[in-house]
């Protein structure tokens, strides 16, 4: 499920309608100090439900809102899509493209659409992590992460591995049904015990 395009419009540096055609092979994006390079990867985390406004270098999520600049007054909005091609069918949907698009408003309101139908951030989330691409996966390597990987713990080290090789999921499936097994081990004394009053 190659990524084929980015369009922002009026998220942070980018005010207009800008498109970012991802063809096969390596894509470099270039260019001066604060020119908005790391803007385009906050732009891809954010769609894929990045909850955090200080991991996005702000206060408060609404500062994603492109804020004005000498010749042009604050937008309202701010909106990112991102479209993957679906022809190996790895994103649980019958169409040959995704379309994943997150906006918000200047009132805080935010949104979230899959091929222009509206759906809760839990959808986006699912939707990516059966694809290796969750918000947490290695597919983002930002600035610093390298160094923090580096001087991480042994055990956190551990999690980088296995959110590598796919085993986080299998993990998190597994917590889940372990909880469920403890309530129905509670639930089974609890009966017998009313089996045993009633006898
Ligand atoms: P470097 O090479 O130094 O890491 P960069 O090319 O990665 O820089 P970014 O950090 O992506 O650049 O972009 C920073 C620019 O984005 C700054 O000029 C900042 O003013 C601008 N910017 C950030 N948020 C907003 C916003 N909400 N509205 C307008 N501009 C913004």
């Amino acid at each position: 499920m190659p990524l084929k395009q980015l369009i922002l419009n009026g998220f942070k540096s980018f005010a207009d309608k800008t498109t970012i055609n991802f063809d096969t092979g390596i894509t470099g994006i270039v260019g001066p100090n604060g020119s908005g390079k790391s803007n385009i990867t906050e732009a891809i985390r954010w769609v894929m439900g990045e909850g955090s406004a200080k991991s996005l270098r702000g206060e408060n999520m609404k500062d994603v809102i492109f804020a004005g600049s000498e010749f042009r007054a604050p937008l309202n909005r701010a909106e990112v899509s991102l479209i993957f091609d679906n022809q190996d069918k790895q994103l649980n949907f019958d169409n040959k493209q995704v379309a994943v698009t997150r906006r918000i408003l200047r009132s805080g309101d935010s949104e979230y659409l899959i091929n222009n139908q509206q759906v809760r951030l839990k959808d986006i989330r699912d939707l990516f992590v059966d694809s290796g691409l969750s918000q947490d996966s290695l597919a983002i390597i930002s600035q610093g992460k390298v160094d923090q990987i580096l001087n991480s713990r042994p055990e956190d080290r551990r999690g980088i591995f296995e959110e590598a090789a796919g085993v986080l999921h299998f993990k998190q499936q597994k917590e889940v049904a372990l909880r469920q097994l403890d309530k129905t081990n509670e639930n089974l004394i609890r009966i017998n015990d009313l089996v045993k009053e009633l006898e």
